[in-house]
């Protein structure tokens, strides 16, 4: 009898299987075909200055205008995106449209000073992005470039290099993203020298109750500073976390606290209603 039980058991797993490695296939070919009808767009999340309380920039953040499943986040395909190849190529889409959004934001008269957008180790590696922001109209000191720390670790090839005194020479900012989640390694901070490090919202969140973590935060936001960069905390979602992390001496804010990441349209409509300010830091509750 238990032979029998747990023979079901092992075909029930092993459809399980079957069907998972249908889906995967599934989105594949739907990746692909996305890619071709450039359905991917960029969201927009505001970062606050810790100080003015206003806009210094938006984060772009892809997301998948899919056919029937409407406005898909990167969860839910950037692994198979990645597995498949097609990551560089989505950046690559989601900058052709970004281009696009700028351009509609300054004819309407409102004021974005700068963009950042995600870059996958594999577009940072492809000399088509270098090229790409040469021929773009986008003014390259209005540009932020956020990497993940493991490029530096992964790809700290020729090529990167490369690119990394490129974006330097056009006056392109670089960010090092989700600071703390990878491998870390200090020394691959004193490598890249980015102007901005990022926080993660890992480190940022548990911050209001544990003193532990905020000791770390601080230390981050010390070696980030004595290194002349400027740190934004991520993940900031309601006053009393604005607050903190503005005295602990980040310069930047960025959370649901003060949006979510949204369409153009909407960002734009945003950005008239506050005139770009979006936190009075002196009036709020001490
Ligand atoms: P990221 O670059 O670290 O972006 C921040 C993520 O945190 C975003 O998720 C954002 O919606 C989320 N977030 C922001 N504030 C809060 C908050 O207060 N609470 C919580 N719980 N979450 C918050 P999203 O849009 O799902 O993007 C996830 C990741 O996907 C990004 O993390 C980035 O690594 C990657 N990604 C997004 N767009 C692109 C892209 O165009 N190209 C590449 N290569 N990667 C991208
Ligand atoms: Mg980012
Ligand atoms: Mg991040
Ligand atoms: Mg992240």
């Amino acid at each position: 009898h238990a032979k029998s039980q747990g023979k079901g058991r092992w075909s029930f797993f092993t459809e399980e299987m079957h069907n998972e490695s249908v889906a995967i296939k599934q989105l594949s070919s739907d990746l692909l075909v996305a890619c071709e009808k450039r359905q991917f767009i960029p969201f927009f999340q505001p970062v606050i200055d810790a100080v003015t309380g206003s806009i210094s920039c938006a984060e772009v953040l892809v997301r998948w205008a899919h056919a029937t499943r409407g406005i898909l986040p990167p969860d839910a395909f950037l692994d198979t995106a990645t597995n498949i190849g097609i990551l560089k190529k989505i950046d690559e889409i989601v900058f052709g449209y970004l281009h696009e959004a700028l351009a509609y934001f300054d004819a309407t008269g409102v004021d974005l000073p700068r963009v950042a957008v995600n870059i996958s180790a594999g577009r940072l590696a492809d000399p088509s992005f270098i090229h790409d922001i040469k021929s773009s109209h986008i003014n390259p000191e209005r540009l932020i470039v956020e990497i993940l720390e493991s490029v530096y670790l992964e790809r700290m090839g020729d090529v990167v290099r490369w690119a990394l005194d490129e974006l330097d020479d056009l006056g392109v900012t670089v960010a090092i993203d989700d600071f703390g989640t990878g491998h870390a390694s200090v020394q691959g901070l004193l490598k890249i020298r980015p102007a901005i490090l990022k926080i993660d919202r890992q480190f940022i969140q548990p911050i209001v109750k544990d003193n532990n973590s905020r000791a770390l935060v601080s230390s981050i936001v010390g070696i980030g500073k004595s290194l002349g960069m400027k740190i934004v905390a991520e993940g900031v979602e309601t006053e009393e976390h604005a607050r903190r992390v503005k005295k602990i001496g980040c310069d930047y804010l960025q959370g649901f606290y003060f949006g979510k990441p949204m369409c153009a349209d909407d960002l734009r409509d945003k950005l008239i209603a506050t005139g770009g300010k979006f936190w009075s830091p002196m009036t709020a509750r001490p």
